[in-house]
């Protein structure tokens, strides 16, 4: 017999030392788990080390198999691989992914949902997050304490720590930059990897969206996100034609292309090359810029990189202010004497 005060105090504790209990959302593409969503995993075990991970990967056929294995033994933290294999998630849409996300949490109760905070996790966790009746917070860059963090506003100038004060689950997306890879040993031991029961998933739940295609460029480059170099132009480039100086500089340093809004808005290149505020965020080891003022809403996306290179012809450019190496140069001098100097790849 236990007394009622006693059996309170059993419950409570049994309450509070529950161990955390995280799904992060993992992105997947040829087999392999995205390194951003690694990072969500590292950003999960900055919320508790004794956090019980679980990742959900969505998709069909042998990557799908791949990216589960890869999953499993991709980070120490992760207890078990949830795998939703289905024809519908052959092109992952953030409609359908938000009702998958809305069923596993009704199966494991979760203390927390993670994803990254690119443009699949940005359309993804604000949808999920109204279907189980949370609010989430975006763009975390740092995890003080649970429940506690840290995320940028007025376009990185300033950081905004928030407690999150609602029910479970805690809904995040996590700025990958961030949260880099830990140097823990990857698992010796894979964790185990099941399937999700989504029949009760019905066509009519999946909302209106559907993939009909994809349109990309043939490109060997680096994605943008993910490189370790990225050459940036401005709109001291002028025309596309110019662009075309950074992709020989960009294939010549095995770099991907960046570009501020107003090359994007200019027309030089498409706006998956914006980086920024309203476009990708990124934090490579090297950035070089060329014609680029510097601009808080182009800083907000960029300030994070390891050395950053600025090139331009006026010296009270602010983009000086965050450069580590700074040339009050014309760029169609310095870019070819550069292309020239630099040996082919
Ligand atoms: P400019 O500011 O015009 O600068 C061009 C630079 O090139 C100048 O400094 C000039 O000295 C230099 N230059 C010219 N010719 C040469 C030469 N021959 N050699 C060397 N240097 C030369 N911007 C972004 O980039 N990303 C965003 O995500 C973004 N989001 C925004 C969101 C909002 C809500 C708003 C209001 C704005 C946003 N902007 C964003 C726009 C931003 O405010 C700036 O307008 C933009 O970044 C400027 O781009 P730029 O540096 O290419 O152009």
């Amino acid at each position: 017999w236990c007394s009622a005060s006693s059996l309170s105090a059993t419950l409570r504790r049994g309450f509070f030392s529950r161990l955390v209990n995280t799904l992060i959302f993992a992105e997947h593409e040829e087999g392999l788990v995205k390194n951003s969503s690694v990072r969500a995993i590292e950003a999960a075990g900055a919320i508790s080390k004794e956090n019980s991970i679980s990742v959900l990967l969505a998709g069909t056929g042998p990557d799908l198999e791949k990216a589960a294995s890869h999953a499993a033994s991709a980070h120490p933290l992760v207890s078990q691989v949830l795998v939703a294999d289905s024809d519908m998630f052959l092109h992952p849409v953030a409609e359908t992914c938000a009702e998958l996300v809305k069923l596993v949490h009704q199966m494991g109760s979760y203390s927390y949902i993670i994803a990254a905070s690119n443009s699949f996790g940005k359309n993804l966790i604000p949808r999920a997050a109204a279907l189980l009746d949370v609010s989430p917070i975006t763009d975390v860059i740092e995890v003080p304490e649970p429940r506690i963090f840290v995320r940028p506003i007025y376009a990185g100038n300033a950081l905004c720590t928030v407690k999150y004060t609602g029910t479970d689950p805690c809904m995040l997306t996590i700025r990958s930059t961030s949260f880099p890879l830990s140097t823990l040993e990857s698992r010796t031991e894979a964790s185990p990897i099941s399937q999700v029961d989504i029949s009760t998933l019905k066509e009519a739940a999946l909302g209106r969206s559907r993939w009909l295609s994809l349109t990309s460029q043939d490109t060997e480059r680096p994605d943008l996100g993910n490189a370790r170099i990225v050459v940036t132009g401005g709109r001291g480039l002028k025309s596309a034609e110019n662009f075309k100086l950074l992709d020989k500089l960009a294939n010549k340093l095995g770099a991907a292309v960046g570009a501020t809004r107003a090359a994007v808005d200019g027309g030089f290149v498409p706006n998956e090359l914006q980086v920024g505020q309203t476009g990708k965020v990124v934090a490579p080891e090297l950035y070089l810029a060329f014609g680029v003022s510097g601009a808080i809403q182009h800083l907000a996306g960029m300030r994070d990189s390891k050395v950053i290179v600025a090139v331009n012809k006026d010296a009270d450019a602010p983009v000086f202010q965050v450069a580590d190496y700074g040339l009050v140069a014309d760029l169609f001098q310095v870019l070819p004497e550069l292309l020239e100097k630099l040996p082919e790849k």
